[in-house]
């Protein structure tokens, strides 16, 4: 008997997977946690009935999400991120030398567990000297920083439940105050194609707190639609003007500085979501 896992990523639209074994399934006290081995994309670690990520395509997820803003603030030594319980965002991050200090500040204990455990290449990062694990609310955990943070990276699931306030007006002003003085963040924000009238709200929410808003583009596979956003406050460092050489040639599988400039090209339907004053 064959086995498949289907995502409702829409109400219309899913992806369906053929599942070789199910590693793990348990409910805490803020989700379901599932790690499934499927036959196409390797083991699968799956939140809510919702794909986190895939051993054959997070690298794209997490090296775009963490080497960018890496690349563009000149030294960053403290950084907070929110979410990001699988460890792939910190793996990237402790990949900078630079890097002094990694708070990861994630709700639910058991992702890390059961990350480290079943997606160990994933989650390498937990056992490195820099890092600082915090097993809170991250809303209530950035409303209490001041000037703190070179970069900030928001390593969220989908808006829904405890996670919708990683999205709020409220959390980004936070993350504005936890920043120092030339900090950087950088959010996941859902797909242009499934996600619009969400990235339409958080680019014009962020523009409204910092000086310089920026959205991205990769492509992850496993995700709804499979075209995935990134957006950047930053307070003095242009994503396209502030560009350092972070010496990782030959280590990473898809960021370089080519894909880096790509990434910020936008097609006109992209454009079109974003107010006009924050593209000039
Ligand atoms: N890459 C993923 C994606 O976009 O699907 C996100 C991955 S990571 C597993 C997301 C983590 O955020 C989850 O482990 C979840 O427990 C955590 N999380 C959700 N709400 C949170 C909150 N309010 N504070 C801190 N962590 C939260």
């Amino acid at each position: 008997m064959e086995l498949w896992f289907t995502e409702k990523q829409t109400p219309g639209l899913g992806i369906t997977c053929k599942v070789l074994q199910t590693l793990h399934r348990e409910v805490t006290p803020y989700q379901e946690i599932a790690v499934l081995d499927t036959e196409q994309f390797g083991r699968m670690l799956v939140l809510d009935g919702m794909v986190q990520l895939t051993i054959s395509d997070e690298f794209v997820y997490h090296e775009m999400l963490a080497q960018v803003p890496l690349h563009i603030h000149p030294h960053p030594r403290h950084v907070l991120i929110i979410g990001g319980g699988d460890g792939g965002t910190a793996r990237e991050v402790l990949r900078h030398p630079q890097v002094e200090k990694v708070t990861l500040v994630e709700i639910d204990r058991r992702v890390v567990e059961v990350s480290r455990h079943f997606i160990p290449e994933v989650a390498s990062s937990f056992d490195d000297a820099r890092m600082n694990v915090e097993f809170v609310d991250g809303v209530a955990y950035v409303l209490n920083k001041c000037g703190e943070y070179d970069v900030i990276l928001i390593d969220a699931p989908e808006p829904i439940g405890q996670a919708e306030r990683l999205f709020s007006m409220q959390f980004y002003k936070g993350i504005a105050s936890a920043l120092r003085e030339d900090g950087i963040f950088a959010a996941q924000t859902e797909s242009p194609f499934v996600n619009q009238e969400l990235i339409k709200r958080v680019h014009s929410d962020i523009s409204g707190i910092f000086p310089i808003t920026r959205l991205y583009l990769a492509p992850v596979p496993t995700y709804p639609s499979g075209t995935w956003s990134f957006t950047i406050g930053s307070k003095q460092y242009d994503p396209l003007l502030s560009l350092r050489n972070g010496g990782l040639d030959g280590v990473l599988r898809y960021y370089n500085a080519d894909v880096h400039r790509a990434a910020f090209q936008l097609p006109n339907f992209v454009r079109e979501l974003l107010s006009k004053e924050v593209l000039l």
